[in-house]
């Protein structure tokens, strides 16, 4: 709050204290009249020359009234009376003069509107200030409580289909949405039923929420987006009313889409809420449901949601009339990538060297906001180089970031701990070069990372594989293990620094058994229940680990079992090229960072 509103509202507050004092004040003067009873008025008036005048104040409405006795001596003294009619009769005999007038009412605005206006203008006072206090806190507002927080998309929101490149098939799966959005009449017509609601399902950064723009942006519809989170608030009942507000706001406008983005925070299965189930979670879902159920079918609002789990949703909303059409965005393939590089190169002047087609290759794994970031860090490569296009190495420079963290040059590292490195990385990059299904070696370095690790060795996924097979995934534990098998060979003790590479390995070995029944001694059974901490309350609930004692013993001596085969078999090989590792070692020492060519030359 700026120190100028601030000064208004205190000006505001002490205006309204003096109008109070002066409203008590009043009071108090009038009070001061003298009163008399009903018997002294009788006395007075038998006594007549006493009294130099009598005044009734009636009021009209009832028959109560004052009466005011002003005596000779100046004094006047008034009597409430209960019955006007009964004094004037009694007067008519005894003082005939007297003079009457009605209640003089008091201006009705400054008996009723003014504190009311005064009151309210210190509510709206208090309220700016908590407002401004809570927001610069905590970021929420106060008058906002039950508004949803949906943003609607201005009208330039120009996204079509042809910028979400790949995704042919979820494309054409979504025509037939913007068709109906763009001429709802030729669906009803002929009695068609178009879903009111549509689940986009992928891991972050596919491009959902691109898709859902760009079928807003084809059918020239608003676009109204929420993320499930904004719903979840300290408040109960506020996540219902917004969704309220939503869903209101939104038929004002139809026809047009309502983007929710991660509505799991929301549409969590029901009942697997730590305190009780009656949570605000629940109430938030429960009202999304009964407005998806509320509009009609062909009303021209279309609720796109987006999620990467599915597996966690509550089947009540998958249910016909409700989300019920599925689509899949997945990370793209190779084609996809090609595409999408296509994309976000558009106006980004690339050299001549820069091959689109291997950097989609390169890539594999990567999603759409993943290359979008990589074109940009290459580009932010090229203009600190001053340059005024792209190169091949800004773009290869940009990879490792992207892939890995910034690497921190300026860190400071002793020589022993860059030797162990050196040893510990040639270990990893020797293993992904001599087993068959992993590597080839991108690049192996001892450049530490952004993200705390002493150096790194990339491996180059050069397929999309739709399956892990038991012999990959025994390679993979044995490539982790690389490091720590060098350490142990070349310094007879051996480092912390492998901890993160043990933690790997044993996840692996243990994904083996427990939920792809790759382990003959437990044999093809699922123990997994789902790895997954969302469910820990109905777990506990239940308390239900669905295995025994003794299947838990055996599955970690599986684990045991399966963790030191790889390690002797990581022991032997890098025994047998110890040569290589050697080699490897003091080349990274000397360069810190050597690429595929530089690493292969070692084993000719
Ligand atoms: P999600 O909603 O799935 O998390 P977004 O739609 O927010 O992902 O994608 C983030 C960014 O990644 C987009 O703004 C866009 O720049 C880029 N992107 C993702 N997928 C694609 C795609 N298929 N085509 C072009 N750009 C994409
Ligand atoms: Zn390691």
């Amino acid at each position: 709050m700026n120190s100028r509103s601030r000064g208004l509202g205190f000006y505001v507050l002490v205006i309204a204290m003096f109008v109070c004092l002066s409203f008590v004040w009043k009071g108090m003067w009038s009070e001061k009249q003298a009163f008399m009873t009903y018997a002294e008025f009788l006395n007075e008036l038998e006594n007549e020359n006493n009294i130099s005048g009598i005044h009734i104040i009636q009021n009209a409405e009832v028959p109560t009234g004052v009466v005011e006795v002003t005596l000779k001596s100046g004094v006047t003294k008034s009597l409430n009376v209960s019955d006007v009619k009964e004094i004037e009769t009694l007067l008519a005999d005894e003082y005939p003069d007297y003079t009457m007038d009605d209640v003089k009412r008091d201006n009705w605005f400054m008996t009723y509107m003014l504190p009311g206006l005064l009151v309210l203008a210190a509510v709206v006072v208090v309220i700016f200030y908590m407002n401004n206090q809570v927001g610069a806190a905590g970021g929420a507002k106060m008058m906002n409580f039950g508004r949803s927080p949906a943003k609607l998309s201005s009208d330039d929101n120009q996204i079509r289909f042809a910028d979400v490149a790949g995704l042919d098939e979820e494309k054409q799966d979504l025509e037939e949405i913007v068709d109906f959005l763009k001429a709802p009449g030729k669906y009803t017509e002929v009695g068609a039923r178009i879903p009111k609601g549509v689940i986009l399902v992928g891991p972050p950064g596919t491009g959902k929420t691109l898709l859902a723009k760009a079928i807003a942006g084809e059918a020239e519809v608003p676009f109204f987006s929420i993320s499930g989170s904004d719903f979840v608030e300290m408040f109960v009942g506020v996540g219902a009313s917004r969704v309220r507000d939503l869903f209101a706001e939104a038929k004002k406008n139809a026809p047009c889409i309502i983007f929710i983005d991660e509505i799991d925070a929301v549409a969590r299965r029901r009942g697997t809420g730590m305190g009780g189930g009656h949570d605000e979670r629940e109430q938030t879902l429960n009202q999304m449901l009964v407005e998806m159920d509320g509009f009609g079918v062909n009303e021209g609002i279309i609720v796109i949601a987006a999620t990467n789990r599915v597996d966690i949703l509550d089947p009540a909303i998958l249910r016909p009339g409700r989300f019920d059409r599925k689509i899949a965005v997945g990370a793209p393939d190779v084609k996809g990538r090609e595409e999408i590089l296509k994309v976000h190169s558009k106006n980004k002047p690339l050299a001549e060297d820069v091959d689109i087609e291997q950097i989609a290759r390169t890539t594999a794994g990567f999603t759409g906001a993943d290359l979008e970031n990589l074109m940009n860090e290459a580009a932010i490569n090229s203009a600190k180089a001053e340059r005024k296009f792209i190169l091949m190495d800004d773009i290869k420079e940009a990879f490792v970031k992207v892939g890995i963290g910034t690497e921190k040059k300026s860190k400071i590292v002793s020589e022993k701990e860059k030797k162990i490195t050196a040893y510990h990385e040639s270990g990893h990059a020797i293993l992904f070069h001599v087993l068959p299904d992993v590597g080839p070696v991108y690049s192996v370095s001892i450049i530490p990372t952004g993200m705390g690790a002493a150096g790194y060795t990339m491996p180059l996924p050069e397929k999309d594989e739709m399956f892990n097979t038991k012999g990959k995934m025994l390679q993979d534990i044995v490539v982790s293990l690389g490091g720590r098998v060098a350490e142990a060979l070349i310094f007879d003790d051996i480092t912390t620094g492998a901890s993160q590479d043990l933690k790997q390995a044993t996840k692996i070995a243990k994904k083996m058994i427990m939920k792809y029944g790759m382990s003959d001694a437990i044999g093809v059974i699922s123990y997994d229940n789902d790895d997954d901490e969302v469910f820990i309350g109905r777990d506990l609930a239940h308390s239900t680990r669905g295995y025994s004692e003794e299947i838990a013993g055996t599955i970690d001596k599986e684990i045991r079992r399966i963790v030191d085969e790889c390690y002797k078999k990581a022991e032997k090989l890098i025994k047998e090229h110890e040569d290589v590792l050697h080699q490897c070692a003091s080349l990274l020492l000397e360069k810190e960072k050597i690429n595929r060519e530089e690493f292969e030359a070692l084993f000719a």
